[in-house]
């Protein structure tokens, strides 16, 4: 059979570069059970890797953290249902950035992920292992999630394809949570057609999560159809390395005399106000989130084992949060958080689709110590639409000094479609 040919040579490829040979650290857990797994459906063939804090009856939802080092997921989430209901096949769990919490996959417990591309640097975070196994040929996709640009950053550094869909149009059942208002499960592939496979899949409403809506089924033929009469806007944004933006702006051009698009500049004035809003927010809902890891009910007591990046939001979520203030820093950042989704409201009047480089710089050398605001400064230009809930991919756009490049491109919530098309016809170029 074709599909136990190819899952047995992902089984090799991990065996050979996971731990040994190039050590890429990406997969932390084989799923014992895959050779017998599988079946009929969408997904038939389709060989999945997931991300360690998304729950795979059997599996060890770790989420890179020792708190739940011994953790046996007992039920699916609904997108992993939902996967093998179509025949998917979970190959593994990936490794990631303790709790979600990280930019560059060097927060987790069990060691940093390297980028496959070029090894001694970060592959980004933090669904450090989903990109990198998708980028290291262990899998065709992988599940990550996406709180501030945990799918689209990996993606970009790796060189593969990440999706962060609409906020609340993929079930979170089943995701242990860093910031539920903003955490959002996703997708990443080899390239825009499996992406949106994948995802076609996972979407809809579930009872089982409370915010969840119903969301339009994706046309996935109608995906190679070009889309015309489309208004690019470029996001008038200063990037530190000028060869980033040279990359983008040159696959533009190229998109726009090819394809007869038009191409307008588009300042984001609230911009600067992301990183501080989406930190604050994801501090204080973090510190609540994880009140239930007291040592009681699942694995250890957080406080106990956590590494410095978790201990820092827990700490800070637990301050900004007292009762003294009144919820008062709380509900400053909610203020500021409609002020950047309105401002996205508005510009999506004017343009399709809003187009920046996913990352506004380089990945660093794993093990290189950067500040806590260089960390941070990774999510610049991700973190606004899990702010504002848009719908927003990464993909590979070429490589400056063998390390490549990814370029976002945001849509409006629930404009899926559009955004594919005008990716996958990007990524025909
Ligand atoms: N880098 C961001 C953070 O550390 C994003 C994380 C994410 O999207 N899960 O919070």
């Amino acid at each position: 059979m074709v599909v136990a040919g190819k899952l047995k040579s992902y089984l090799k490829e991990i065996e050979k570069n996971n731990k040994k040979g190039k050590k890429i650290n990406a997969i932390l857990e084989v799923n014992p059970n895959v050779l017998k797994e599988g079946g009929k459906g969408k997904l038939a063939g389709k060989i999945i890797v997931v991300k360690s804090n998304i729950n795979v009856k059997g599996l060890n939802a770790s989420c890179g953290s020792k708190v739940l080092e011994d953790y046996t997921a007992p039920y699916n989430a609904t997108v992993i249902e939902k996967i093998k209901d179509e025949g998917g096949l979970i190959i593994g769990m990936a490794n990631c950035d303790e709790f979600a919490s990280g930019s560059s996959g060097e927060t987790s417990a069990f060691g940093p992920t390297k980028n496959p591309a070029v090894l001694d640097l970060i592959p980004g975070g933090s669904s450090s292992g989903s990109s990198a196994a998708v980028a290291a040929d262990f899998c065709d996709m992988a599940l990550g999630s996406d709180t501030g640009g945990s799918i689209r950053n990996p993606a970009s550094h790796c060189g593969v394809v990440g999706i962060k869909p609409t906020y609340s149009s993929v079930s979170r059942y089943g995701l242990i949570d860093l910031s539920m208002s903003l955490d959002q499960i996703g997708v990443v592939a080899k390239n825009v057609s499996d992406a949106a496979l994948l995802l076609d899949v996972i979407r809809g409403k579930d009872e089982r999560d409370a915010i969840s809506q119903e969301s339009k089924k994706l046309n996935l033929k109608k995906i190679e159809e070009i889309p015309r009469n489309i208004v690019v806007g470029i996001l008038d944004f200063k990037v530190q390395d000028k060869r980033i933006q040279e990359l983008i702006d040159r696959k533009i051009s190229e998109a726009s005399e090819k394809y007869g698009w038009k191409v307008k500049k588009i300042k984001l004035d609230n911009l600067d106000l992301a990183i501080a809003t989406y930190y604050l927010l994801v501090y204080v809902e973090f510190f609540s989130g994880t009140r239930k890891f007291d040592g009681r009910r699942y694995g250890e007591k957080i406080e106990n084992v956590a590494g410095p990046e978790v201990l820092r939001r827990i700490l800070g979520g637990s301050e900004i949060s007292k009762a003294e203030h009144h919820g008062r820093y709380y509900h400053l950042g909610l203020k500021a958080k409609k002020l950047i989704a309105d401002e996205f409201e508005k510009t999506f009047k004017k343009v399709d689709c809003i187009i920046s480089p996913t990352v506004p710089r380089l990945p660093h050398k794993i093990g290189e110590k950067i500040s806590i605001k260089e960390m941070y400064s990774y999510d610049t230009l991700t973190t606004p639409s899990n702010l504002a809930g848009n719908c927003a991919i990464s993909i590979p756009i070429g490589k400056v000094e063998d390390v490549p490049v990814g370029m976002q491109i945001i849509c409006d919530k629930f404009q899926e479609q559009k955004m594919l098309q005008i990716a996958r016809a990007i990524e025909k170029i």
